[in-house]
């Protein structure tokens, strides 16, 4: 069990009360002794402050810290310059992301996809970072076909990427097809899944169908039962996650990472009741 990672996602937050909340959570959270926290890259280096800020706060608690970062709209400039930043400050751990273009802006920038990132980074810095990157066991949206976007990430080990870290899944089967997949594809960096607590469902379920996460009928139905009954909604989503993880742990799975969306109430119920 020791040697799998176990790591939390928070994003930047843009006020005085978002931060102080966050400053919050991450307390309570440190107390569950994850691997490291990851902070998310708004698209278009749009967070690349506050990105930098709140990952300089973690470290100064002394927790290990992740930034994301994203390439789509950059120069190769902005990426060495951002990269330089990082290395300043110690930090030796980065989430390498494509992202997604704004809308309206127009212009792809110098990269086109995360391999190319990946390379990158490794050109520039060598071994300095330990670069995540992501994966997408039900096939990134835009990807032509599943086998095409496994070869595509692929592609991102090749690069140097150390690990993967997947988009959310309510399917643990999704998961389990395709790392047997990348098994046999020879790549052999530990995939760990991407977990969601489920709270607001009906929230989840719009942002779900723009990022390729499918959500199975029955949970939907189930959910949709609820009606606006926040309490079960919650008591269910746990328990749902909570037997999802567990499945994926007893099936191999190398880590868990959790989309905590700067909230420690579900994150910390879901590790405890595994007893992480
Ligand atoms: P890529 O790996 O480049 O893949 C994008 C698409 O292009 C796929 O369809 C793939 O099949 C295809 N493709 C890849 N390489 C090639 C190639 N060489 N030739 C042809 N086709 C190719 N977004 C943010 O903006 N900020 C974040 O902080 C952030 N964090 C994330 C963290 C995780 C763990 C995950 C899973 C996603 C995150 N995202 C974030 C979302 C991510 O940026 C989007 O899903 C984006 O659309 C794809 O990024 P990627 O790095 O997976 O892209």
């Amino acid at each position: 069990m020791s040697s799998r990672a176990f790591s939390i996602e928070f994003f930047p937050p843009r006020t005085p009360e978002g931060i102080e909340k966050l400053r919050e959570t991450r307390r309570q959270l440190a107390e569950l002794g994850p691997k490291f926290f990851s902070v998310t890259f708004g698209a278009g280096g749009s967070t690349r402050d506050r990105t930098l800020e709140t990952v300089l706060e973690i470290q100064a608690a002394g927790l290990a810290a992740a930034p994301h970062l994203s390439c789509i709209g950059s120069t190769r400039d902005n990426i060495r310059e951002i990269l330089e930043t990082y290395r300043a400050h110690g930090i030796r751990h980065v989430v390498a992301l494509r992202g997604d273009l704004p809308s309206g802006m127009a212009a792809p920038g110098e990269f086109r996809y995360a391999n190319e990132l990946v390379a990158f980074i490794r050109q520039e810095t060598g071994d300095w970072f330990d670069i995540e990157v992501a994966a997408y066991p039900e096939t990134h949206p835009q990807a032509r076909n599943y086998r095409e976007d496994l070869l595509n990430f692929k592609r991102k080990v090749e690069a140097g990427a150390n690990a993967a870290i997947t988009q959310y899944f309510f399917n643990a089967d999704a998961y389990f097809n395709f790392v047997d997949d990348c098994a046999r594809e020879g790549i052999t960096a530990p995939i760990v899944p991407g977990i969601m607590p489920i709270s607001n469902f009906s929230q989840l379920a719009r942002f779900s169908a723009t990022c390729g996460a499918e959500i199975p009928r029955w949970l939907t139905r189930k959910m949709e039962s609820y009606l606006d009954d926040s309490e079960s909604i919650r008591a269910f989503g746990l328990d749902f996650v909570t037997a999802m993880c567990e499945k994926l742990l007893a099936g191999g799975a190398p880590g868990l990472h959790f989309y905590a969306l700067n909230q420690a109430g579900l994150t910390s119920a879901i590790w405890r009741r595994l007893g992480l």
